[in-house]
């Protein structure tokens, strides 16, 4: 009988024993200062060994920002170094130590518990990026988890990662999807996997709790210290560089949340653990995209009491901020000669500028959503009006700006069939409308380009929850990439609209939709 053949990227079976590898100067060229400075903030561990390593998915194009031999290690001896098999001669791996509030409870020992850092690179431009593995099996904070990760959430974490960084939201990135060969235990037995994630650094709001909780001044000097020369160099050698810190952290968490808010996504697991110093997002867990408008939508399965709700990530970015101002207060203190009462006012000065400054990015992404380039008072209440409009009407967020971009085609209303569409209701659409309308025509721009510029802000193509799903499905059930690959290839270009590609644009019908939940899972 003819094997059946499906419609996959080629995988490869691998003999550990024949296949050498370089040393890590000739492959990565690591330079690990993490490693190197912050003694105490981890400890150096190894990747479990796995059964059979297959190198499901590389990142070209990351790989190339990154200098790597893309084609070399698209290879057999590519899915050895992926899955941490047998990693370059010299990589020492260590697990980074942290703590964190989760869900608004403080555990002062979290760490690394199935992820490695390889060690850090610089790219292309001359940024530091980390290597770090997930998935990679037990080690000391692995607490009551196996350390490894099923393939499903690895895929996840790669497709909306790319997604991510596509519609220029700052992000870790995948390099690299390996299967293992072994299952992983969950609800049902799933295929084992390791992600290959680079991070601008993995420092989180978190690591800084781990130091401080421990009342280690002087590793939290080193710390703040470190972070500054790697993600905030313009401090060093300013007055008060730890109030500048939790400035300027502020500053992009607050860019960082808005640009969340503008394309509807929802994180799902906002714990200081998963808030990065550098204000990448990390740790796509149970996120997704938001379907249809409405500000109390949650999908993780964990989130019971709406946490981590869509319109609660503003506020919780803050109140991460204040755990992170709380976790540099030794420090803070110094800097206020001493008296903590003072350094307490002066953070707090800082983090009551949060919501500001997130109105300010996230007003200046929806004037863009909306067609406006003029900046105007009231230019505020009309962007809510217009998500107030599409609340209880069954809108898909997505869509509206999109069919908004059309409408924007004619300076009249002959163009606003399909915006009216989505609604269920659209009398607070009409009543918008001629707002938005009188605002834009006292603007002098043309109508078409003005829709240029509008479909070139606002997706067509975001992560589908159900085609996520189905791209998941194929992989993990039938060993089928097919769906996947496609998937990711539409999401790399999200802004130019194709009507063969419309399946990918809708919605899931209603049906599908209600209830969608999402689980940790990883
Ligand atoms: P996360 O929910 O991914 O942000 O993870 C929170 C903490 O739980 C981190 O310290 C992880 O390392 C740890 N963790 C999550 N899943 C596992 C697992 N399967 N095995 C060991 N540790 C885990
Ligand atoms: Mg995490």
């Amino acid at each position: 009988m003819i094997p059946r053949l499906v419609a996959q990227r080629l995988v490869y079976h691998v003999d550990v024993t024949t296949i050498t590898t370089p040393a890590a100067a000739e492959v990565f060229a690591f330079d690990n200062t993490y490693a190197r400075d912050l003694d105490g903030l981890y400890v150096p561990w190894k990747a479990a060994q796995v059964h059979e390593p297959r190198l499901v998915k590389l990142n070209h194009a990351l790989a190339e920002e990154l200098g790597l031999d893309a084609q070399a290690l698209d290879t057999p001896a590519g899915a050895l170094i992926f899955s941490g098999n047998k990693l370059p001669e010299g990589t020492v791996t260590i697990a980074q130590a942290y703590a964190g509030h989760q869900f608004g409870g403080f555990s002062p020992q979290l760490g690394d518990g199935r992820a490695l850092l390889l060690g850090e690179v610089i790219d292309k431009q001359g940024k530091r990026r980390d290597i770090a593995f997930k998935g990679s099996g037990r080690t000391p904070f692995s607490r009551g988890g196996d350390g490894k990760a099923a393939l499903g959430p690895v895929l996840r974490e790669y497709l909306i990662g790319e997604a991510m960084h596509v519609l220029g939201i700052p992000t870790t990135r995948a390099l690299a999807a390996v299967t293992t060969g072994e299952v992983v235990r969950r609800e049902r037995n799933l295929p084992g996997a390791v992600l290959t994630r680079v991070a601008a650094s993995h420092i989180r709001v978190g690591t800084f709790q781990f130091v401080t909780a421990r009342g280690d001044d002087a590793t939290l000097r080193k710390l703040a210290d470190y972070v500054i020369e790697r993600h905030y160099p313009e401090l060093q050698g300013q007055a008060d560089p730890c109030f500048g810190l939790l400035r300027a952290l502020s500053e992009r968490q607050a860019e960082l949340i808005a640009r969340w808010m503008n394309v509807g996504f929802i994180h799902g697991v906002m714990n200081t653990d998963n808030m990065t110093l550098s204000g990448e997002t990390i740790d796509y867990g149970p996120c997704a995209f938001m379907d249809h408008y409405h500000p109390a939508t949650v999908f993780s399965s964990i989130d019971e009491h709406g946490r981590y709700a869509y319109a609660n990530q503003p506020p919780i970015a803050n109140w991460n901020l204040a755990r992170f101002a709380e976790a540099l207060l030794p420090l803070l203190t110094e800097e206020s000669s001493g008296d903590q009462d003072k350094a307490v006012e002066r953070a707090m000065a800082i983090l009551g500028t949060f919501q500001e400054r997130y109105e300010q990015c996230w007003l200046g992404g929806m004037r863009r959503k909306l067609g406006l380039t003029r900046e105007q008072d009231d230019d505020f209440a009309l962007a809510t009006d217009f998500l107030k409009a599409m609340e209880g009407q069954g809108v898909d967020f997505t869509q509206a700006f999109r069919r908004l971009a059309d409408t924007a085609e004619a300076a009249d209303a002959s163009r606003e069939g399909w915006l009216r569409k989505l609604y269920a209701n659209d009398a607070a659409l009409d009543a918008w409308l001629p707002r938005w309308r009188m605002r834009i025509n006292a603007e002098a721009v043309a109508p078409a380009q003005r829709a240029q510029a509008m479909r070139a802000v606002n997706p067509v193509y975001i992560p589908r929850n159900h085609r996520v799903e189905e791209a998941l499905a194929a992989a993990v059930n039938r060993g089928d990439y097919a769906p996947f690959e496609k998937l990711l290839a539409v999401l790399q270009r999200p802004f130019d609209e194709h009507m063969a590609l419309s399946a990918y644009a809708d919605p899931a019908p209603a049906s599908e939709s209600a209830g969608y939940q999402t689980f940790c899972g990883t």
